[in-house]
């Protein structure tokens, strides 16, 4: 079969190989035919050989938001049947450590990943334990099956602290993740939601995803519109995905007495940020990574599964993965939204 994996230590060293399908799944493994099997910016990390790659036994094949269709499943494994749709969890966690019997496996410290800790989902089949496999209903398809893990992120956001809930929320970065979140946020009840980010492409869609306001950072000051849009109230809840120092200042100054900032995007780097004005402010700031097991799985698929949330038009481009190379440059100079690969042929 078909398999984007990385090969070599450092930027690029991506190849598509040809490598033996997995034939078994053994014990509680489970093995899926793959679907569609989307680009994330954890990939584009690997693919640029940040600091969290170079934790990777090379060759890996990549790929941790996938869906596709259950082919066998190994002896012990008690939930699941071949011919079921699932969609993958890219969490592993222990299971065991103190913030797993905690309730906190999403932020396990010792989580392990498929297409960074073990073979993952670019190929035409992947072999993972049963316990990351979410049954998907017929009514979620394929393609949208494929982007439930990063539409879980944002459905955790918005759940997360007060919610949003009639409360008015700020989403800076409209990348895929952000963009969700913008639909997101509106399918669960809040009363505004303003977007802001730097490229057009990305705030023509968060205007299509059910922003209320967008606004370009680099043509207009993002704590002044927001100011002039909501008065001295300000926004209840910003939740970031850039991870910009520049971005997370004016987020500070936007934000309410007392209101919540929530952080997605992760910085590249160390960054300055002012202290006073966000403890004057009484600032409730939430670090979020991950989904709740399964608590948000749960509620992204009644939000899918009803048509309340449809993801469908977040798909830019749908690729062989013999296109890995293109695919991955595209997805890191911006010209893309969200950029799904289906290893076996064309989904409906
Ligand atoms: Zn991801
Ligand atoms: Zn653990």
């Amino acid at each position: 079969m078909l398999a984007i994996r990385k090969t070599k230590a450092g930027p690029g060293g991506l190849s598509v190989d040809d490598v033996a399908a997995p034939k078994e799944a053994h014990s509680t493994d489970v093995l899926v035919k793959v679907e569609a099997a989307g680009i994330c910016g954890t990939d584009l990390l690997i693919y640029k050989w940040g600091e969290f790659a170079k934790r990777m036994k090379l060759p890996t094949i990549l790929g941790h938001e996938v869906s596709g269709v259950i082919e066998q499943v190994g002896s012990d494994v008690k939930g699941l049947r071949p011919g079921m749709r699932v969609s993958l969890e890219s969490h592993l966690p222990c299971g065991t450590c103190y913030t797993c019997r905690r309730g906190w496996a999403h932020v396990c410290p010792k989580t392990r990943y498929p297409g960074v800790d073990f073979d993952g989902g670019f190929a035409s089949f992947v072999v993972v334990p049963e316990s990351v496999c979410w049954p998907v209903p017929c009514g979620i398809p394929p393609l949208q099956a494929a982007m439930m893990e990063p539409f879980g992120l944002a459905v955790h956001a918005s759940l997360e602290g007060s919610g949003v809930s009639g409360l008015n929320v700020l989403v800076s970065g409209c990348g895929p993740i952000g963009l969700m979140n913008i639909a997101a946020a509106k399918a669960l009840g809040a009363s505004k939601v303003i977007a802001t980010d730097i490229h057009p492409l990305r705030l023509t869609a968060a205007a299509k995803m059910g922003a209320d306001e967008c606004i370009n950072a680099t043509e207009e000051s993002v704590y002044k519109t927001v100011r002039s849009l909501l008065g001295e109230r300000g926004v209840d809840v910003a939740i970031d995905y850039s991870g910009q120092a520049a971005a997370l200042k004016e987020l500070i100054q936007s934000i309410t007495h007392g209101g919540e900032l929530r952080l997605m995007g992760v910085p590249s780097h160390d960054i300055l940020l002012n202290l006073e004005e966000w403890l004057f402010k009484g600032l409730i700031v939430r670090g979020l990574h991950g989904r709740r097991l399964y608590e948000t799985w749960e509620r992204s698929t009644s939000l899918l599964v009803t048509g309340r949330v449809d993801l469908s038009s977040l798909v830019s481009h749908r690729l062989p993965l013999s296109a890995a190379e293109d695919a991955f440059e595209m997805a890191l100079n911006g010209q893309s939204l969200k950029i799904l690969f289906e290893p076996n042929g064309t989904c409906i």
